[in-house]
């Protein structure tokens, strides 16, 4: 089979070494078996991404000598089709609109204590799961704001659990359980798709079988494994790479202000000295 790898950068900033880490992995393995490397905006949050950050994203991918294929897959080009898989969980009563605040949230895993713990911190305590039809209702007609969670308990009532596994390169098999991350978020009145069920459909619509990015993503796997079984998708295999450090040893993510590829240019680096820095070559 054919290798489809992608690079799927969201254009909230500028690229940095742990992004060109990414691409060049997913570049390589494409690459060393004839494949393809797509390349895909994920722009689902309208208010953090900007056009100067995408143009940016393409300025420095063709500055280190990566080549995609066209046309790019951009994710705000998309909206109607997450609709249309929201429909269809809705349908199948998978889906529940949330009107809580973060604050009332935050108040109710405090007061029951007992709330159970995910992957990314307390999950959902459920507050809105069971409102009724008129509250729904109520709730919509005064124009709340609102998510879409995903009822944990019966999307995992409504698959066999057994077949909940991807494969990991050079692991092997792994037995997924998203449970202890209960209710997610799929969409926002305001997001029509999370990250999860964007990049769920996106990998699944362009052909791509074989996932590679960060070891920080291997624990929603789980989640995007579940959304492949709901939503009758193929299940690529995944390479979840180590994330790489500064000489001090300290991870490189963009909050910490890690280095650009658009800065380390500005400096005078060669294309050659920054993909050295990332052990490429
Ligand atoms: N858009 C995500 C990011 O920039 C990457 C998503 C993925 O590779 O699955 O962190």
């Amino acid at each position: 089979m054919v290798t489809i790898t992608r690079f799927a950068p969201s254009p909230t900033g500028y690229l940095h070494l742990g992004h060109v880490y990414s691409a060049a992995s997913a570049f390589r393995a494409a690459r060393e078996s004839g494949g393809h490397f797509l390349l895909r905006i994920e722009d689902i949050d309208v208010t953090r991404c900007r056009p100067e950050f995408e143009a940016g994203i393409f300025e420095d991918l063709a500055w280190l000598g990566f080549e995609w294929e066209e046309p790019v897959r951009r994710q705000s080009e998309h909206f109607d089709d997450y609709a249309a898989l929201l429909a269809k969980l809705s349908d199948r009563d998978l889906i529940y609109p949330c009107f809580c605040t973060r604050k009332e949230i935050a108040t109710e895993i405090a007061r029951s204590n007992s709330a159970p713990h995910g992957p990314d911190g307390p999950a959902y305590p459920g507050i809105c799961r069971h409102l009724s039809p008129a509250e729904r209702q109520a709730r919509y007609a005064d124009g709340s704001p609102y998510a879409l969670r995903l009822d944990m308990v019966k999307a995992m009532a409504s698959v066999p659990l057994a077949a909940l596994r991807f494969e990991e390169v050079n692991k092997g098999f792994i037995q997924c359980n998203p449970a202890p991350f209960g209710d997610i978020v799929l969409a926002r009145k305001e997001t029509p798709a999370s990250y999860h069920l964007a990049v769920t459909f996106d990998d699944a619509v362009q052909g791509v079988n074989l996932v590679v990015r960060g070891q920080d993503l291997f624990a929603v796997t789980h989640i995007h494994r579940l959304l492949q079984a709901l939503l009758d998708l193929p299940t690529p295999r995944y390479l979840h790479h180590g994330l790489i450090s500064d000489p001090q040893g300290k991870r490189l993510s963009k909050r910490d202000g890690a280095a650009t590829v658009r800065s380390l240019r500005e400096e005078g680096y060669t294309a050659e000295e920054v993909l050295k820095m990332i052990d490429y070559s």
